[in-house]
């Protein structure tokens, strides 16, 4: 698959690419992931790559299909949003794109539907969805957008592929290599044994390394998965707890890169 629009989540790309290669893409995937992490871009890229012309790499970028998706005007492409800012999609709304999903495709061999925040949805719309996910016609994809995979239900997610994004240039992620990935899960474990100490040890190792240009300081800030706790803006409170405490003695840059160490941290275990 042509997913190079896509910046990093090299991860997300070789999943896609071997599961086209062996068995075709899925009728289902949720896209999950903080604001900036290129969900949009995938979710263009998937809904040109199932109605793509092309008998070559998909999508090609230039066909008649490939255009109109990105367009944003390909009359077999739906984008489903909740009925006004903050608001999830209805149950109602479910209901209309199920009775739509049953009109065959306009001019496609497929139909695609794009469910903005669906992981706002309630129950019951959620509901109305798993119907539409376990029998709904062949013909027909579903991109569920979501902040947190998690919040959707069981049964939803057992029905769909889960594609997890992570901002793109993320240290994990942009550093690479054998060495860094060794570093990155030695700090998972002193996570998991919650060693503070050694934690900010490995944090200055960290910093060693990388240098502070490969975290630039908006990724500190904002969206559901980089709000890790209140020392994480080097604004130590005594609600961090011991963690707080101690960025307070190490001062702000200890704290900004134990943010950091989090995210990289779940960005690999
Ligand atoms: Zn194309």
């Amino acid at each position: 698959m042509n997913l190079t629009a896509l910046k990093g989540n090299e991860r997300v790309k070789e999943q896609l690419s071997q599961q086209e290669r062996r068995r075709g893409l899925s009728h289902a995937y949720i896209l999950s992931g903080p604001g900036g992490s290129g969900r949009h871009t995938l979710v263009r890229l998937l809904a040109a790559g199932l109605l793509c012309d092309s008998r070559g790499e998909k999508p090609c970028g230039q066909c008649g299909s490939c255009l109109k998706v990105g367009k944003g005007v390909h009359p077999d492409v739906s984008v489903i949003a909740g009925p006004g800012k903050g608001k999830s999609i209805t149950v109602d709304q479910v209901r209309a794109l199920r009775s739509d999903a049953y009109i065959r495709p306009n001019e496609g061999s497929r139909k695609v539907y794009l469910l903005e925040d669906a992981d706002q949805m309630n129950a019951s719309a959620q509901n109305a969805m798993l119907k539409l996910l376990e029998e709904g016609p062949r013909y027909a994809s579903f991109l569920l957008i979501a902040n947190n995979a998690d919040a959707l239900l069981e049964t939803v997610r057992s029905r769909c592929e889960e594609l997890d994004l992570l901002p793109a240039g993320r240290p994990a992620e942009a550093a690479g290599g054998p060495e860094r990935s060794e570093l990155v899960s030695r700090m998972a474990n002193a996570l998991e044994g919650t060693d503070e100490l050694k934690l900010l040890e490995m944090a200055g190792e960290f910093t060693a390394e990388s240098g502070r240009s490969a975290y630039p300081a908006e990724r500190a800030g904002g969206g559901a998965v980089r709000q890790s706790g209140p020392e994480g803006r080097g604004e130590p409170s005594s609600a961090g707890g011991g963690a707080g405490k101690a960025a307070e003695r190490r001062g702000p840059a200890q704290s900004e890169w134990q943010s950091a160490v989090r995210l990289a941290v779940r960005g690999n275990v």
